[in-house]
């Protein structure tokens, strides 16, 4: 089995390794990551400027660029290789509920997805002291099960992993996407040259209590699958907005007199 790893914490990160190590029991694993941390990066894809690849070791790659772009480089052609699954992390902090749109974690999986292969991405819900441990175990498990069952299609599966010891794991959940509670912050400071700069931040997030959540499953000690695809479309919203007039016509009469009149 060729194994794809890449990860958003950057090419120095000790849970590439981690998840580098575990699934090298399994197959052939080459490393493509960003050459630094690009955490939060979501599903940017870099087309306005080259990307740079440096060869770190046999198998081990970095680029310039995104989670994104190291995952389609790799499997559009830079590496020959045809890969049978790809695999992302191990993240530091978690990747559950209304965040997954901004993972570089996440979306580093949803590429393999989009470009046809099977992908989960792998997080560890804590900040420090992490214990990769665990999260490698799982991800062998994880990575068993696809080759065995293979995946629904256009799915990926985003695990998160409670921080414990591997006997302290309470089971495995299939989840939802919980929702989170945003309590996040902008400050304001001033620079040393007296201009203002602004830093996004916040405390530990705090969550709505859903019983399916991956959030939940973790709390409860349990390893959470959530199978999640790229289809934003909320189908509950579908009819109601179908129900709205779209005065369109109005509109397009209109256009002309306001610039007239500008
Ligand atoms: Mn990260």
């Amino acid at each position: 089995m060729n194994i794809l790893i890449s990860n958003d914490d950057g090419i120095h990160a000790q849970g590439l390794r981690a998840l580098a190590d575990a699934l090298s029991n399994l197959g052939e694993v080459w490393v493509v990551a960003p050459d630094r941390e690009r955490s939060a990066s979501g599903h940017s894809l870099t087309l306005n400027r080259p990307l740079r690849v440096t060869k770190v070791a046999p198998t081990w790659f970095t680029v310039d660029g995104t989670p994104t772009d190291c995952v389609a480089l790799a499997l559009m052609g830079m590496i020959n290789r045809k890969f049978d699954l790809v695999a992302s992390g191990i993240n530091i902090g978690g990747n559950m509920g209304d965040d997954v749109t901004y993972s570089g974690t996440v979306s580093a999986a949803f590429e393999a997805t989009l470009l046809g292969l099977p992908a989960f991405a792998l997080s560890v819900v804590a900040r420090r002291r992490v214990n990769f441990t665990t999260a490698g175990l799982v991800a062998i498990m994880v990575a068993k099960l696809i080759a065995k069952h293979g995946l629904p299609s256009n799915t990926m599966l985003n695990v998160n992993v409670p921080n414990c010891r591997p006997s302290a794991i309470k089971g495995v959940t299939i989840t939802q996407q919980g929702r989170r509670r945003y309590d996040d912050i902008i400050v304001r400071k001033v620079d040393p040259r007296g201009k203002a700069y602004y830093w996004i931040g916040g405390k530990e997030p705090t969550w709505e209590p859903l019983e399916d959540s991956d959030y939940a499953a973790v709390m409860a000690g349990s390893i959470s699958i959530t199978p999640l695809h790229l289809d934003l479309t909320n189908s509950s919203a579908v009819e109601e907005l179908q129900g709205w007039e779209f005065p369109w016509n109005d509109v397009s009469s209109t256009r002309g007199r306001r610039r007239a009149t500008a």
